[in-house]
């Protein structure tokens, strides 16, 4: 977050320091939407080279038998970053079933390069899906900047702990179904934190519900707007 945070204060017309991936080899660790994001941003920065590791294989072009309408497909896309790679160096930066050993450096501590191995999926005796890792299969990808884009992992955890918020079981703040409330009084939650990684969409429809929960929960009574600015039921 840091590499596309100050960039984007850079863009804005800050002066503040960012992390240059100007005429480096960057190896993006993650193979999502965060992760193009880092492909293009570096590539905007005139990177040496780009790849991308994820530790998933890579999807099929169409639908497997598992993954029926209306299933949300699963299946190889090309977001931005991905066309843009392909367009300068003539192959896609993503390389999948790597999971990354270790960092290799200098003397200086500078990263020289991350260690990996391929990885093989097979459904275990109870279905699950289990990697393996590839005997031999080890290789390393030279480097100067590393990118970690590997998912949201939650919220801070500070605050939860010292308010002793109830998570879910994805370790987001629990509220109760179509609630905002959480479990300490007078401690309301919205977007990210409560329902995990999602869109800037959700966080205003969630950021509007929540403001007219509590306003309800405050006076008796909201007429604040919910989702979409009409008023359907007064709470
Ligand atoms: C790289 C990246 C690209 C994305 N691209 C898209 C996109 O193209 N389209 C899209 O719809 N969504 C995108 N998203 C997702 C989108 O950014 C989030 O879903 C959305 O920002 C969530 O809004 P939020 O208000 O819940 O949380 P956030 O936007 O994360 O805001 C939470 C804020 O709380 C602050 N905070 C945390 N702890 C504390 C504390 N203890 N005290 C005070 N403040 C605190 C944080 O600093 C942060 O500013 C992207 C996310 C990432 C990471």
């Amino acid at each position: 977050m840091n590499f596309l945070e100050s960039w984007q204060k850079r863009q804005e017309g800050k002066e503040n320091p960012y992390i240059s991936a100007k005429d480096k080899d960057v190896i993006v660790i993650g193979g999502g939407d965060t992760g193009c994001d880092c492909i293009a941003t570096s590539l905007r920065h005139g990177a040496k080279s780009i790849t991308t590791f994820e530790i998933l294989p890579e999807p099929p072009a169409t639908r497997a038998d598992s993954n029926p309408w209306p299933t949300w497909p699963r299946i190889f896309r090309v977001d931005y970053g991905h066309e843009e790679v392909k367009l300068k160096w003539g192959r896609d930066p993503r390389v999948f079933n790597v999971k990354s050993l270790n960092f290799e450096g200098d003397a200086n501590g500078n990263v020289t390069g991350v260690k990996t191995t391929l990885v093989k999926w097979s459904k275990d005796d109870s279905g699950r899906w289990t990697m393996k890792d590839v005997e031999g299969s080890e290789k390393t990808y030279k480097c100067d900047l590393v990118l970690l884009a590997m998912g949201f992992l939650g919220p801070e955890r500070s605050i939860v702990e010292e308010l002793s918020v109830d998570l879910d079981p994805r370790g987001n703040l629990q509220t109760p179904r179509s609630k905002y409330n959480t479990c300490v009084p007078n401690l309301y939650a919205a977007g990210d934190c409560r329902r995990g990684q999602s869109l800037v969409v959700w966080a205003i429809h969630e950021g509007r519900q929540c403001a007219q929960q509590v306003d309800a929960d405050l006076m008796g009574h909201s007429s604040l707007a919910g989702p979409g600015g009409i008023v359907n039921t007064l709470l």
